[in-house]
């Protein structure tokens, strides 16, 4: 894996980026720290001033407020910083991400499951973002100020040091316990949940088939199911939740009561440990309270960064999946010799892994010529165009487009070269101009408008309340509209040779005639590969693509 594709570099480039903001939550880090452990000390002064009858400065109550104040802002600024850099973190690893998905090839993308996919892009970087926010830092800081805190009451009562340093593993076994159940309660409920949610939908999808097999009862009973299971779950989060408190706070109490019980004793060898001024002994309290709470954040901290550490493997996973070699893209020739096919393929021979689909095909299009590839369904006819547009190579042969391989032509040129027209069409986010236009600022209003005429389909977008500008929904047209804005779609960027794949399958006789009139307006002057299975539909040389066994 190269170093720049691990998380690891996207981070570390971007606290190179944001230095200051780096620099900042550092310092907000130990000043955090090392202002909250004045003020219980300046407390305990001022408690032994007024014990001991004199009087305390105002300066120096100003003292504690101003640290207590100073250790609050320094925290707010960490949390502030932290939650900024996750996001600097999670913008960059995105993008990242998106970067290495359209290098990718499709042979490649095809191979990962799209949940898998998104999954990587929303849980996993969301993980890491919390490695920041709540994860590693936060950990740092919550162990720098338990160890502070011990080294501070050590100065000041050997005996409650003593004590802290054997409850604090017990403490942390607790928290801990308590929190591993809490979360798999959680993660119970929210399946449940999601499972009960998701039943709704399917039985009102499946409604008929419930009726017609008589699974009214059963459909209720899995649903009472669900919710039990989900109730379940969240008893055992409220019981988790409802303890841990009252626990910690009896704890507090007992090491507190216990502390000050020693401090009393008559005996000197227990005072040695215990002994303490009652100003000591307000400031070691207030340290006791101080120490649950970073106990309590360390559990929460592990938690993120074990779920980080997960995400973080798996975004390494995809960052390092192999990209093509980048190609030098080759300029088509300004004009075709004479004779020379516009499209050929040599002896082509591909597959899907190790699934030969193509094998010896052999075929030559002249410009301006009208082809239809026939074949049995599976025999790799959509794969020949697949070849054609340059998004995969061929194991052996040459697909050759105006003489250059098709997987060389330069981007900005195929669009120019090629209109595809899907069987299904691909809707695009945006409104209908965007649909035809896909985004290229390149194809004016003038070209939209002329490409919607020839797919017959202006006068049905012109009666569309905002015309061009209407946003796309799936239910704004027919199937056959919408077959006729893919045809509107392909003729936009006014292309040499259209690539026509089942675009009449699935149509009425009558749509499938406006669909075909469209095509022969658009066709005029073009070369036209088309795939159909009817022979109806089939226009000029008929040509036979065999499957490979
Ligand atoms: P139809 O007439 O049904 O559309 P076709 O001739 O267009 O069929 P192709 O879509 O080219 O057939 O598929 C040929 C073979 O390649 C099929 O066996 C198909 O399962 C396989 N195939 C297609 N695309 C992929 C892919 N991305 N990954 C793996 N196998 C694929
Ligand atoms: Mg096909």
């Amino acid at each position: 894996m190269k170093n720049k594709d691990r998380v690891s570099s996207v981070i570390w480039q971007t606290v190179r980026r944001k230095k200051v903001l780096s620099l900042g939550i550092v310092c907000a880090v130990a000043g955090a720290i090392a202002f909250s452990l004045f003020p219980p000390l300046i407390l305990g002064k001022i408690i032994d001033s007024l014990t001991a009858g004199q009087s305390v400065s105002i300066g120096m109550a100003g003292l504690y407020f101003a640290l207590l104040a100073l250790a609050g802002l320094l925290e707010s600024l960490r949390e502030g910083g932290l939650t900024l850099f996750g996001q600097k973190i999670t913008h960059a690893l995105r993008s990242r991400l998106m970067g290495k998905m359209v290098r990718l090839s499709a042979d490649t993308l095809s191979h990962i499951e799209p949940g898998a996919l998104v999954s990587r892009f929303v849980g996993d970087v969301d993980a890491v973002e919390n490695l920041f926010t709540s994860g590693i830092v936060s950990m740092f800081a919550d162990a720098c100020k338990i160890i502070s805190i011990l080294a501070v009451v050590w100065f000041q009562n050997r005996g409650l040091a003593l004590i802290l340093v054997l409850l604090l593993p017990f403490l942390f076994w607790f928290t801990r316990h308590v929190q591993k159940n809490m979360l798999a309660a959680q993660l119970d409920n929210r399946r449940a949940v999601s499972r009960a949610a998701g039943h709704v939908p399917e039985s009102l999808h499946n409604i008929r088939t419930i009726h017609t097999l008589g699974k009214e009862a059963y459909m209720e009973q899995r649903y009472d199911d669900y919710i039990e299971d989900s109730y379940r779950a969240m008893e055992k989060t409220n019981f988790y939740d409802a303890i841990y408190s009252p626990v910690i706070l009896i704890l507090n109490a007992v090491v507190v009561a216990a502390v000050m019980l020693l401090s009393v004793s008559g005996n000197a060898r227990v005072l040695t440990l215990f002994g303490m001024s009652a100003g000591t002994a307000v400031a070691v309290i207030n340290y006791i309270s101080q120490i649950f709470t970073p106990v309590e954040s360390l559990g929460m901290e592990i938690q993120a960064i074990q779920s980080a550490v997960a995400g973080v493997r798996r975004i390494n996973e995809f960052l390092s999946q192999s990209e093509p070699a980048p190609r030098k893209p080759v300029s088509l020739p300004a004009s075709l010799p004479a004779g020379q096919p516009q499209v050929e393929l040599r002896n082509v021979a591909f597959g899907y892994d190790d699934h030969t689909v193509l094998q010896s095909i052999c075929l030559q299009v002249q410009a301006g010529e009208q082809v239809t590839l026939a074949g049995r369904t599976g025999a790799g006819k959509s794969t020949v165009f697949k070849l054609l547009l340059g998004l995969y190579a061929p194991q052996s042969g040459s697909v050759l487009i105006e003489g250059v391989p098709a997987a060389d032509i330069a981007d900005q040129d195929r669009r120019a070269l090629f209109g595809y027209v899907e069987q299904r069409f691909h809707q695009v986010p945006g409104t209908v101009r965007d649909q035809i236009t896909l985004y290229d600022p390149a194809i004016s209003d003038q070209a939209v408008r002329t490409a919607a005429k020839l797919a017959g389909l202006s006068d049905t977008i012109e009666s569309l309340p905002q015309g061009y500008d209407t946003p796309c929904t799936p239910e704004l047209f027919s199937q056959g509209q919408w077959q006729l804005l893919s045809i509107a779609r392909a003729a936009a960027a006014n292309p040499r040779i259209l690539l026509l794949d089942e675009i009449t399958a699935n149509l009425d006789a009558e749509t499938e005639n406006a669909v075909l009139q469209a095509l022969r307006r658009v066709s005029a002057d073009r070369t036209v590969i088309s795939i159909s299975h009817r022979t109806g539909a089939q226009t000029g040389r008929v040509i036979p693509i065999e499957p490979a066994h």
